[in-house]
């Protein structure tokens, strides 16, 4: 194994911290797509990574239908019968009128029943009189009016769901209205992580002085749940350089990306440093963001390793801005910005310059204004500001001061829908 730390654009500890998009540019290029797929029933794919272009093989609708309940008519001969017809038969869904229409006829329709034959307009019921048998229609009439034509929503050999995107309930609906049973989607990637530091103690433990229980650990589950890859929780270790790589290496040989937590900022991080070293190439950060300064990010074998700091919020922030990112392009999800707007803060806000902050705030809408409040205390340790957040306030790098009243930058996280 090579000990030799990678020559990238910032050095190990460098005091001038790298930008946050430098960070994202870096390991974007760093990382190779994988290839497998998997050939699944499509209910089985929901969340999944499209493998491939869906085409399809039909017209949806495949038939001109009706979009109301009400009579289907030929304007021409409505006109020629002077807004007078009879009603000689019933098309109902999955039940059509078969015979053409003639003379003096209408025929009742209902919604998505089959357009019979020589009709080209279907009028509401609520808009026919009917006196003896007769029915009274309207003289404002168009072409096809509420009639669905054929292929207006999906066309045969149209691409209905492309190569990247995550499969919704909206893409199980269009792949059954196709008669699409099975996809290939791709195959979801191992996910290794566990936490560092000496002071966590496992939940079955009375907690001594200095101790505490492993919070990055059930951050790291519930983020990665939401996305499609295998997730193995490979436990806490302790500050100990051979334990550290042995936990390493063994999760080299069996993760596709490894995440831990702990042990990468300054003050603790030779041991951690000295390990990762020995055993692949990494890069250790400092990035142009609050919070979550320390990164290391890089290569053991063949798997991709992310060094996170160990307080729960920077942990959380690091994950959703560089690991997040690195797994999309691992399964080839196709790029999904997050959304950004601006919001009026009600509060005072200040930073130090020369870094990118992420406060966790509280964004609402009221009186059709945007607007944001910080959650709670800002320390990267104060977990409870980010479980009461909705948003992120976005603070550039050269802004220090905000004033109650200003407009601000939020990414909305958790919204309803
Ligand atoms: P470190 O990055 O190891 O220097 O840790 C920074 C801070 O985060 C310290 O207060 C640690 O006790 C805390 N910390 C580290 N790992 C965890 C964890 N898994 N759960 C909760 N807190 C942690
Ligand atoms: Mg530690």
């Amino acid at each position: 194994m090579t000990k030799k730390l990678k020559n990238t654009c910032v050095n190990e500890f460098d005091p001038d911290a790298l930008e946050e998009e430098k960070a994202i540019k870096f390991i974007l290029n760093s990382i190779v797509a994988k290839k497998d797929k998997e050939r699944l029933p499509i209910r089985n794919t929901l969340g999944r990574v499209v493998g491939d272009n869906i085409k399809s093989k039909l017209n949806i609708p495949n038939f001109n239908n009706s979009a109301m309940d009400g009579y289907a008519i030929n304007i021409q001969l409505l006109k020629k019968n002077n807004y007078i017809l009879q009603e000689k038969g019933v098309s109902l869904a999955g039940k059509p009128y078969s015979k053409k229409l003639t003379s003096n006829i209408a025929i009742k329709v209902m919604t998505g029943a089959v357009i019979p034959n020589n009709c080209d307009a279907v009028v509401m019921k609520e808009m026919v009189d009917i006196k003896n048998d007769h029915l009274y229609f309207p003289k404002k009439l168009e072409k096809n009016q509420n009639i669905r034509k054929i292929g207006e929503d999906i066309r045969k050999n149209d691409i209905v769901i492309k190569k990247g995107e995550i499969i919704n309930h909206s893409h199980l609906g269009i792949l059954s209205s196709l008669g699409i049973k099975e996809i290939n989607v791709m195959a979801k990637p191992i996910i290794s992580f566990f936490s560092t530091g000496d002071e966590l103690v496992s939940m079955d433990t009375k907690l001594s002085k200095g101790m505490i229980y492993d919070s990055n650990r059930y951050i790291l589950y519930g983020l990665l749940k939401k996305l499609p890859v295998i997730i193995k929780d490979r436990g806490v270790v302790r500050d100990q350089e051979k334990i550290l790589i042995k936990k390493l290496a063994y999760c080299s040989q069996k993760s596709d990306i490894i995440i831990t937590t702990g042990g990468v900022s300054v003050g603790d991080a030779d041991y951690i440093k000295n390990a990762l070293n020995k055993l692949g190439n990494i890069n250790f950060w400092k990035i142009a963001i609050k919070p979550g300064r320390p990164l290391a990010y890089g290569k053991i074998n063949k798997s991709y390793f992310f060094g996170l700091p160990g307080n729960p919020v920077s942990a959380v922030v690091t994950f959703q801005l560089f690991v997040n990112l690195a797994i999309e392009k691992l399964i080839g999800i196709k790029e999904n910005k997050y959304i950004k707007l601006e919001a009026t803060t009600t509060n005072d806000l200040s930073k130090k310059k020369g870094r990118v902050e992420y406060k966790r705030g509280y964004f609402s809408q009221v009186n059709n204004e945007n607007l944001v409040s910080v959650s709670g205390q800002q320390g990267s340790n104060i977990l409870t500001s980010l479980s009461n957040a909705n948003c992120y306030i976005r603070l550039d790098s050269n802004v220090s001061k905000v004033k109650k009243g200003d407009k601000v930058t939020v990414i909305p996280f958790n919204l309803k829908i």
